[in-house]
């Protein structure tokens, strides 16, 4: 049975165990699914939190418009054997307007940083008061938001919250496009064109993987397959604090931005080195139509 809680206190009472969080803004897919489930497999606990983060949008029309249906993802969650979802009301979350915003300096500087304004402080802000006021000993989180993985786990060590970090692969829908709620919004030929993102990531990936380094070549690569959108930036970053690297010569990933009709979309490859050798991590592919389409 999955509990559904509106307070933190609630919330506390439920836990059993070693209890871990994965942090959502609902309208469940694949990717969100995927989370939980590596936290059932890690702890005995797993609370799912839902909350459409008022303090990130830095954009009111995006905000409103952000797809919602309670129903359907308390049902996806139990599905997922979830033992609680936490939906605490705005005033639950904010009694009253914070004072308080957490700041990971640097980590913020680039990428969507200076592009979404206050977005990353509202993330940062909003996921400290879950990790205070559910005490998880887990959290997992998608490598679909490097930059958000990377902030997240710098905030965890510099205010010494006992929380581990798990950060999980993109999954993807059948042809390559990396889920998220967005997606709805994209109509047919948008999403025709959306494919781009991935394509050239997948390219560059390749590219890296049999021995490019230099983070130019791959920028053109990736940048060169994703013409056919707006494309607002391709950059290749360190995974710890998301700073420009010139060469992929540490674990990095390479992250995209573009507008695709009405909608903003982000994709990533991360890199990491093993043994010398660069490993992409494409995420993973569904084998049949996303649930985002039911
Ligand atoms: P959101 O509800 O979009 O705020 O995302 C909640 C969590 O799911 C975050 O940790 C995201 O990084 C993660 N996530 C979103 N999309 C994907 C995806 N396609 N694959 C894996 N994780 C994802």
């Amino acid at each position: 049975m999955t509990e559904v809680t509106r307070t933190f206190f609630e919330s506390r009472l439920q836990r059993r165990g070693l209890t871990a969080l994965v942090p959502t803004m609902g309208y469940f897919h694949e990717g969100h699914l995927a989370l939980m489930a590596a936290a059932r497999q890690a702890a005995e606990t797993v609370i799912v939190s839902l909350f459409v983060n008022p303090l990130q949008f830095n954009d009111p029309a995006d905000l409103e418009r952000y797809p919602r249906d309670f129903e359907r993802d308390l049902e996806m969650a139990q599905a997922e054997k979830v033992d609680v979802v936490f939906a605490p009301s705005s005033e639950e979350m904010y009694s009253e307007p914070p004072l308080t915003r957490v700041r990971v300096a640097k980590v913020e500087d680039h990428l969507e940083g200076p592009r979404r304004p206050g977005h990353f402080a509202g993330v940062a802000t909003a996921v400290a008061k879950l990790f205070a006021g559910l005490q998880p000993d887990l959290a997992f989180f998608g490598r679909k938001d490097a930059q958000q993985l990377a902030l997240v786990r710098q905030m965890t060590k510099d205010l010494s919250f006992p929380v581990t970090i798990s950060g999980q692969p993109t999954i993807r829908e059948q042809d390559g496009l990396a889920l998220s709620s967005r997606n709805v919004f994209l109509g047919p030929e948008d999403r025709t064109a959306a494919l781009s993102l991935s394509a050239g990531l997948f390219a560059a990936a390749d590219l890296a993987e049999a021995g490019e380094r230099d983070g130019r070549r791959l920028l053109e690569v990736a940048s060169k397959v994703a013409d056919g959108v707006d494309v607002e930036y391709v950059t290749l970053a360190s995974q710890n604090h998301a700073q420009p690297l010139a060469e992929l010569d540490r674990p990095s990933f390479l992250a995209v931005a573009a507008r695709v009709g009405k909608v903003r979309l982000i994709d990533n490859v991360a890199f990491d080195l093993v043994v010398g050798q660069v490993m992409a991590d494409r995420g993973r592919r569904l084998e049949r139509e996303s649930v985002l389409y039911r």
